[in-house]
Parts: C-alpha cells; structure tokens; sequence
C-alpha cells in the first residue's frame, strides 16, 4: 500500500466547486481517497495552489509526422539538450523534443495527460511505438477520418451502421481514443492537386461534401457512445475569411444535439477565425466566433494560441503546408498517406513585426476573452503548429494579465493591432478558470470520468505550484505565476511524485487510453466482409498486418462503449 498526503495547499478542483480552499489531499494506491495513516508520506504544500494534473486535448507529440519533423529540424535540437540523469534518460527539442524529453517537460509543469490529435490510421503502429516511449503522462491518439476512402464511400452510399461498424473496426485496430477530421475531404482533393472550398464543394471522385462527412461522423460519434466528441480542424485554414466555415462548421451538426456536452469540438480556432478577403486586409474574426458559441451550447473549441518564436508547423492539411511553404520559401516536407489521409511540415517563425502574424495573436486571445463559458475554450497553442507546449505559462500569463497582454501589444506591428480588439477586453482569469481550461474541461471533454479533478477515486494526478493566492497578484505579478508554472513544486503521477521543484526524481511510463466501441454483430460481420474486399483494392498492406494488439502498448487502459440502438 503507497499513501501520500498533499497538505494544506489552495485547492482550486472546478469539476468539484473547490475555488481555493485550504485543504488535504489524500491519495492511496494511486487513487484520491478520503483520509490516509499517519505513516504516509506528506507533501507540504502550504502557501502553494493545488491543482489537478493538467490535461492536454490536443498536442502533436507523436507519430510519423512529427518525427519527420525531428528529422527535418536538427536546427531545433541542437541547442537545446537534455542530459541523463539517474532517472532520465538523455533527449533533445525544443519545438519537437524527443519523446522522453516530451514526457519530462509535460511534467515538470504539472501536466500528466497528454492527447496527440492526429494519427494516421495506417501509420498508427509508429504513434504508438513512440507514445510507449514517452514517459511520465498517459496519453492516446485520434486517428484520422476526415479523408479516409471508406468513409467517404459508406457515407456517399448512405450505409451509416456499416459506417459506424467501420469507426469501431478502426478505433480497436488503431487502439484511438476519438475521431479527428482534418479538412474533411480537402485533403483528398489535395492529392489530386485541388481544393474544397466551404462545406459544400463535392470532393472530387467521390462527390460526397465535407458537410455530409462532418455530419455522418458526427451521428456515428453519437450513436457510438464515444467519450470525446468529433474533433474538427475545418476547412479553408488560414483563409482570409475563414471564420465563416467555422460557424457554419459548428453550425452544421447544430440540428444533431439533443442537450448534454457539446458533439462537435474545433480545433486551433486561431487559424480558422480570420475576418477579411485577403491576406492585406485579414483581420480577426473572433467576435463573430464567440459570439456564436456563446449562444449554442452544442459546440466547444480549442485555441491554438500563438507564441513569437520560431517553431515546427504540421498537420494533415498537406495542402496548407503547401501554401505556408510557398509564403515563407522555408523547408517543406509532404506525405500522402494512402487511402486515408496526407500531410505537411515547415518550420515557421512567428514575428511581432509581421501584420498577419499580429492578426493571428490576438484571435487567439480574443476567443479565449470573448467566450463567456471557460468549459468549451481550452487552452493550446496545437503545439508546435502556433508554438511550443513549454511556452504554456506565457499562455496563462496572458489569460491572467491584462499587463501582461499590454507588454506585447506595445510591441506588435501597428496596423494590426488597431484592427484587433484585445486591448479593450478587460476580463482576466482566476485561478480557477486556469484550472478549468487546462484540466477540468479537457478532462471533461474528453470524458475521462477519473481526471481533471479530485474528488474521491479521482487520479491521483496533482500538480502544485508555488504561488500563493492569497498575496499574489495575477495582473501585476503574472512574472511570478509563469515562473511557477513553467516548473511545478510538485508533480505527482498516480500518487507518486515524479517532479520536485521543476526536477524530474522519478520515472513512469503512463498508460495508452483507447477506446473499444461495440456494435451489433450481424452489422460488424457484414462490414468486415466487404471490408476485407476494399483492403485489396485499396490498400498495399494485407489487412491481416493492419490491427494493432493491445500486447503492443506498453501500458493498457481500455475504455468500452457499447452503440446506441439506431443512428
Ligand atoms: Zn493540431
């Protein structure tokens, strides 16, 4: 039996109503618990805020992807080194860190969970292999939907239970936690040197419209149980005028919510909330945005906020890469990822002098301000695309200050700042709408019923920062909470502390967390039948290679659903 007492810290637990009250926190064989024997070990954590461990919805920590970014950038390695310990091992990164330097920095600021949102189903077994090695957090994957040739196919011909039948297949033969959509058909359309405009541009060879895909993959969400719901980058990234396809992206499934969570989730709004008809008068579209989800319960979104400095950006929007590669004349890699999926890299600087950079800012800033409910606005910067995970606290500090924002804005190209709205908002987050937006709505999103809080058989995920709330002033001295939150007092993993005074002491692996979604029989048979038949036609791997055991994750955790009786 291993006991811990977190003592007599400020603890802010928003899914339980905890606004910084002075208390215990008891963990017993890894799990809150409501008192321990007087032989456990403490935890002192007096004039400090208490957390629970953070939770990440969205970082792109692993995969072929992002390892073809490590391999593209050893720019970005060299300089910044992570020496073995006794308990580390050795690493490099500082936009794309190795895998277990991912898993360390997570850590040294409280984080413990961590999702990597984009995985190609095929490529799968490379995402899992590097989640394996990626110490300290529990994490999963999304694998990608949006632009898979089944799909399309099933959802052109109307075969929704097949459809549905075929998520299931793929979330178990790619141990995936949701389903992601990544510019649902343009991707495709990429591959064949065109573009989607909109929802409602037929994709070329399969005339089916990203409306009908987002619509399709959302009623198989639902009628799936799934935990998370369907995780959305839209369509027209970083379009001048993009922020309409957002709304109309969110609006599109409005007639599909039945009250309970949201059942559409967009990611990186930043990059799809821009006002304006071209890249001289792009403003920010975030009013508009918020204004929306602020009157529709139905949807959620994410930030992707940006930070000035120089970093990786990837995604499987090989056709936006395309467009950044020919703007900045950078490094430029490309995949296309057959029958599924593709995908792009460069590495990008973000500068205070550049307009549409500035633009980009404060969209960000604005969704984060504007959007009244902090539950469905989760702070990212969907690193490394918009800015590294280590630059988090920069994010807080902004969220917090008020100051701290007008420190930039002093700096930012003119033009753009006079069209953005930031320096009128006023609003500054607490400390619990932090806690919120960086562990108890993801976790909550996400529905991990067991994280983002610390209610009794909660995780015994803690992180604990040295600040005290009591005499500290956010506004004024948000220096101090960046300082502390760029490297935790503690951070404890299943009431084990892994990080001490922003040093990694102790290493864990974490667990890989999937889901496994049954289906009618009859239904499943029936789609693997035919299943079997497209594999042959489409695919250059047998589909016998294709699954992924659960023997190959190094640490399991399962989560069952069982389907809905009609979509
Ligand atoms: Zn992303």
């Amino acid at each position: 039996m291993s006991e811990l007492l977190v003592s007599n810290g400020w603890v802010y637990d928003p899914l339980n109503r905890i606004d910084g009250e002075r208390m215990d926190i008891a963990i017993r064989d890894g799990r809150v618990v409501d008192g321990v024997s007087a032989s456990a070990r403490i935890v002192d954590a007096s004039g400090m805020v208490v957390m629970p461990g953070g939770v990440d919805i969205h970082s792109h920590i692993a995969g072929s992807k992002v390892n073809l970014g490590r391999m593209m950038r050893p720019e970005d390695h060299e300089k910044d080194v992570e020496s073995r310990t006794s308990v580390m091992r050795a690493g490099v990164g500082r936009s794309i860190p190795s895998t277990f330097a991912t898993g360390y920095r997570y850590a040294r600021m409280g984080y413990t969970t961590v999702f990597e949102p984009a995985t190609p189903p095929l490529k799968a077994r490379h995402t899992h292999e590097e989640l394996n090695d990626t110490p300290m957090v529990d994490k999963g994957c999304f694998p990608l939907f949006g632009n898979n040739w089944l799909i399309m196919d099933y959802l052109k011909d109307g075969r929704l239970d097949e459809c549905a039948a075929y998520v299931s297949w793929m979330l178990k033969a790619t141990k995936g936690y949701a389903i992601k959509l990544v510019n649902p058909g343009g991707v495709e359309a990429w591959g064949w040197g065109k573009y989607v405009s909109g929802l409602d541009e037929p994709v070329p060879k399969f005339d089916i419209t990203p409306r009908e895909i987002i619509r399709g993959l959302c009623k198989i969400n639902t009628f799936l149980n799934l935990p998370h719901p369907i995780h959305v980058h839209t369509n027209d990234l970083a379009r001048a005028g993009n922020y309409e396809t957002t709304i109309k992206t969110m609006d599109c499934v409005r007639d599909l919510y039945h009250g309970g969570k949201p059942i559409i989730h967009i990611t990186h709004v930043q990059f799809t909330g821009r006002s304006g008809t071209d890249w001289i008068n792009v403003g920010s579209g975030a009013p508009e945005i918020a204004d929306y989800v602020n009157k529709h319960e139905h949807a959620e979104i994410d930030l992707g906020q940006i930070i000035f400095t120089d970093t990786t950006t990837m995604t499987a929007d090989g056709g936006f890469q395309f467009l950044l590669y020919m703007i900045s004349g950078n490094k430029w890699g490309n995949t296309d990822v057959e029958a599924e999926t593709g995908g792009g890299i460069v590495p990008f600087h973000y500068k205070k002098s550049n307009y549409v950079n500035c633009i980009q800012w404060g969209i960000g800033l604005e969704l984060a301000l504007m959007i009244e409910d902090p539950w469905r606005v989760h702070m990212t910067t969907d690193h490394p695309n918009a800015g590294p995970f280590t630059e988090y606290p920069r994010v807080i500090a902004w969220l917090m200050s008020k100051n701290a924002r007008g420190n930039v804005e002093r700096k930012l190209n003119k033009s753009a700042h006079r069209r953005l709205n930031v320096s009128s908002l006023d609003r500054e987050y607490t400390f619990y709408e932090v806690a919120i937006t960086t562990r108890a709505a993801t976790a909550k999103s996400l529905g991990l019923k067991d994280k983002g809080h610390l209610g009794l058989g909660a995780d015994g995920d803690v992180s604990v920062y040295a600040i005290n709330p009591t005499t500290i002033n956010p506004s004024r001295d948000y220096r101090l909470v960046r300082k502390a939150l760029r490297k935790a007092a503690y951070t404890i993993k299943d009431g084990k502390v892994l990080v001490k005074n922003g040093e990694v002491v102790a290493s864990v692996p974490g667990k890989t967390l999937w889901v496994s979604s049954d289906v009618p029989q009859d239904t499943y048979d029936q789609m693997l039948t035919n299943l079997k038949e497209r594999f042959e036609d489409y695919y250059t791997m047998r589909m016998s290679n294709y699954p992924i055991g659960e023997d190959y994750l190094k640490a399991s955790r399962r989560f069952e659903t069982v389907a809905g009786q009609r979509i």
